[in-house]
């Protein structure tokens, strides 16, 4: 397969409408908010489906991480994910931001996140593939960078970078 210019904000939102289903209100918790800060960016240069496939783990993710909080946290906040894109400051990469205000995560869990088969989830609902595949996505396909930050019991962030042009040689 080859790069291909991609409008990252239609990958993102066909992700979302794959998840809408997860999106909708429930008889156990409510509507889960979408804030999309959507900044003027210019196509880049990837393997299109791959980078769907890390939308679509790390918002699978903060569904999880939302629904964990109104189960364990009794949490009355509204639920939401944040998603805001932009240009990194030397023009040369696109910064992707995805926020939530679920569970959190916690500093030792925060450490093995990328790791194959990690995963705090119960047997059948989580395999722990979902960020080492976009770690391996991210960084090796495409020599971005993948961040986690986040304050236990407030949410989560995770930050993309992806180089707007490939570098090949
Ligand atoms: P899985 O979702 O199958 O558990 P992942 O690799 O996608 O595997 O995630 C690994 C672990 O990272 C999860 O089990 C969870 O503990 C934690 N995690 C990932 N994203 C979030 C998030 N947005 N909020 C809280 N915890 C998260
Ligand atoms: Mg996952």
């Amino acid at each position: 397969i080859e790069f291909q210019p991609f409008n990252l904000h239609e990958g993102i939102d066909s992700t979302l409408i794959i998840l809408s289903h997860r999106l909708k209100a429930s008889p156990t918790r409510p509507i889960i908010n979408i804030i999309k800060e959507y900044s003027d960016i210019p196509l880049v240069e990837c393997y299109a489906g791959k980078l769907n496939q890390v939308f679509m783990n790390l918002l699978a993710n903060a569904i999880d991480a939302l629904e964990e909080s109104v189960v364990n946290q009794k949490t009355t906040d509204t639920l939401t994910i944040w998603i805001r894109t932009a240009v990194t400051d030397d023009q040369k990469s696109i910064l992707i931001e995805i926020v939530d205000n679920g569970i959190g995560i916690s500093p030792e869990v925060q450490q093995n996140i990328f790791e194959q088969f990690f995963t705090t989830k119960p047997l059948g609902k989580g395999t722990g593939l979902g960020l080492a595949i976009a770690h391996e996505i991210i960084v090796e396909k495409h020599g971005g960078t993948l961040q986690v930050n986040s304050t236990p019991g407030q949410g989560a962030q995770f930050l993309i970078t992806i180089p707007i042009q490939q570098v090949i040689g």
